[in-house]
């Protein structure tokens, strides 16, 4: 039994050693065959120098350095499409993802019932509260919309078998939402809480805004709902103003109108005018989603790998 674990890193020179020390004292533990694919996402700083130093000490790791920063999404797909293991994990690199879990998750694998294994946080502590009141609304709202079970709580960090990591490589989309993707690929997955981490070296990636922009595509990705809530709105609208155009009218014959109501005229033009451009707004980030996915351009490309049989460009 051989176990990949994916690693991607941009600028983690300072978390990368304590994670390397860390995952290879568990390793040496568990005494399996593993490989350890550290996908250097275009960094700035020293972490391709150190994968380098590291790779020359220890025949277990295996480096790809992308051409740029192609973002974490586009390196755990690399991940995925040159790892050999039996098993495939995917951590990431600042210790968030506890790899004393490791041999849990492969006992958990190893008895046969379930096809993967995932981390999941059973509380957000460190986090400021604003941002996990947004996280818990975005994980109620994608989960009434989408199809795809998506977990609150859940990381990226999860090991599952060979089949489970095939059917991931054949999810080929270039909008890449894992948590998405994992949920859609389906399987049996056992969800294995843990206390949340917080972050050992270095600065997350993450600020708030791109944090939104992120959950936004997520759900665009991963459900048509705001276009069919775009046409419903439509229809009440049409109902709603077909019922006041009759209450008008009879006004009309009845009492006889003056002119009058300038203003709230104006309102309800600027009102329509304002939901039409939101509408045509949220077709346009479908329309947007589709022109890149029609291009079908490649997700990451590798300059430099110490490793053999890669795939350079996938
Ligand atoms: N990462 C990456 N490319 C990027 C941004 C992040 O490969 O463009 C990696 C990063 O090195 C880390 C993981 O993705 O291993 C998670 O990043 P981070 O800790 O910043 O995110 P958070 O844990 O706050 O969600
Ligand atoms: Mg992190």
């Amino acid at each position: 039994m051989k176990l990949s674990l994916i690693v991607p890193c941009y600028n983690e020179q300072e978390a990368l050693p304590i994670f390397y020390k860390e995952v290879t004292a568990v390793m040496a533990q568990m005494d399996c065959a593993y490989e350890l694919l550290l996908i250097d996402d275009g960094s700035r700083d020293g972490t391709l120098a150190l994968m380098k130093s590291l790779a020359r000490e220890d025949e277990h790791v295996v480096w790809l350095s992308f051409s740029r920063n192609f973002g974490k999404e586009a390196a755990m797909y690399a991940g995925f499409c040159n790892a050999t293991g039996d098993y495939v994990a995917v951590m990431d690199a600042d210790m968030q993802d506890p790899p004393s879990l490791l041999p849990r998750m492969v006992e958990i694998l190893a008895d046969g019932e379930y096809d993967s294994v995932a981390a999941r946080r059973t509380d957000r502590s460190g986090e400021p509260p604003v941002r996990s009141w947004f996280s818990r609304q975005f994980y109620r709202l994608i989960n009434r919309l989408s199809d795809a079970e998506i977990v609150s709580g859940a990381r990226d960090f999860r090991l599952m078998r060979r089949d489970m990591a095939d059917a991931i490589v054949r999810m080929g989309e270039y909008n890449r939402f894992s948590k998405g993707i994992f949920g859609w690929v389906g399987f049996k997955t056992y969800w294995l809480p843990y206390e949340n981490v917080e972050r050992v070296a270095g600065e997350t990636k993450w600020s708030f805004w791109k944090l939104f922009k992120y959950a936004v595509d997520g759900i665009i990705n991963f459900s048509q709902a705001p276009l069919s809530i775009a046409s419903w709105f439509g229809i009440g609208m049409t109902a709603f103003s077909f019922f006041m155009l009759c209450f008008i009218v009879l006004r009309r014959l009845i009492f006889g109108d003056p002119v009058a109501g300038w203003a709230s005229t104006i309102c309800v033009i600027v009102f329509i005018g304002g939901l039409q451009m939101f509408f045509l707004g949220i077709i346009g980030q479908y329309l947007a989603k589709t022109y890149v996915e029609s291009k079908h351009r490649p997700h990451y490309i590798v300059s430099d790998t110490n490793g053999e049989d890669i795939k350079k460009i996938g």
